[in-house]
C-alpha cells in the first residue's frame, strides 16, 4: 500500500515532456568547455546544473561567478561589494566593448552597498525576487521581498537599467504572481524573467506543480501589458538565459 503511495506520487512529479533537454554537443559548446576548464571558471550553468547549457554555451554565452563557487550571500557582505565593483571596473579596462549584467544580493538593504553597483552602473543590473510575497520566508531564507523591492526601486533611481526574475511551481496562485509583476513593474524593472524551479537535491523543496507552456505564455501576455519591455518566461527559463538579448 505504501508503496503504491510512494510510486503515486513519483509518477505526478515525473518530469514532463518539456522539460527534457538535449546533451551539450557542438562546436561552440566544446569551446566554451575548454575555457572554462583551462582558466578554472566556475559558472552557474554547472553549478546550478542548469538545463540550458547545450543552447546557451552553444550560443557562446556563460554566467560567471565573481568569487568562486561559493555563494555570496554566506560571505560578509562589504567584501563582495567591493569584489563586485572592482570586477566590473577591470573588465571595463581590459575589454572595453564588453556589456555587463551583474546579478546581485540584496546586501541586506544596506544601500551604500547598492550604490557601489550603482557607481560602477553595469549595463544591467539584476536582483531576482525568486518567488512571490508569501513564499519569500520559505524560499529564501535570508531574504525580505520588500526589502528586495527597495533595492529594485533604488537601482532604478539611480538610472540602472533593472531585471528581475522568479520561478514558478513553488505552489504560488496565479493572482500572487500577477501581484509580483505588479510590484516589480512600480519599481521600474524593466526586464522578468519566469522559469520552472526543479528541485536540485531531494533535501530542497520540493516541486508542487510542473507549471505548463501555456501558462508561462499566458504569464508573459500579462507581464508585458505591465510595461516590462523584455519578458523571458518558459519551463527552462532562468535568469541569465538568453542574457545577450536583454542588452
Ligand atoms: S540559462 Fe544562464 S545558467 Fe543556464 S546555461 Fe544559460 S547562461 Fe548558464
Amino acid at each position: 500500500m505504501e508503496n503504491t503511495v510512494v510510486e503515486k506520487k513519483e509518477e505526478r512529479f515525473k518530469k514532463p515532456e518539456w522539460l527534457r533537454v538535449k546533451l551539450p554537443t557542438g562546436e561552440n559548446y566544446l569551446k566554451v568547455r575548454s575555457l572554462v576548464d583551462q582558466h578554472k571558471l566556475h559558472t552557474i550553468c554547472e553549478s546550478g546544473n542548469c538545463p540550458n547549457m547545450g543552447e546557451c554555451w552553444g550560443a557562446g554565452t556563460a554566467t560567471f561567478m565573481i568569487l568562486g563557487n561559493i555563494c555570496t550571500r554566506s560571505c560578509g557582505f562589504c567584501a563582495v561589494a567591493t569584489g563586485r565593483a572592482m570586477t566590473v571596473n577591470a573588465i571595463r579596462q581590459i575589454s572595453p566593448g564588453t556589456t555587463l549584467e551583474t546579478l546581485i544580493p540584496d546586501f541586506k538593504g544596506e544601500m551604500e552597498n547598492v550604490q557601489r553597483i550603482v557607481d560602477v552602473m553595469p549595463e544591467i543590473v539584476s536582483h531576482n525576487m525568486e518567488t512571490v510575497r508569501r513564499l519569500t520566508r520559505q524560499v529564501r531564507i535570508q531574504a525580505k521581498y520588500d526589502r528586495s523591492l527597495d533595492v529594485l526601486k533604488y537601482l532604478k533611481e539611480g538610472g540602472c537599467r533593472t531585471k528581475s526574475g522568479i520561478m514558478v511551481g513553488l505552489g504560488e496562485s496565479d493572482a500572487e504572481v500577477l501581484e509580483t509583476m505588479d510590484d516589480l513593474a512600480r519599481v521600474g524593472v524593466e526586464i522578468m524573467t519566469i522559469g520552472q524551479y526543479l528541485q536540485p537535491t531531494k533535501k530542497h523543496l520540493a516541486v508542487q506543480e510542473f507549471v505548463h507552456p501555456e501558462k508561462f505564455a499566458r504569464y508573459k501576455e500579462e507581464a508585458l501589458k505591465r510595461g516590462f519591455r523584455y519578458v523571458e518566461s518558459g519551463p527552462l527559463v532562468r535568469s541569465s538565459y538568453h542574457a545577450e538579448q536583454h542588452i
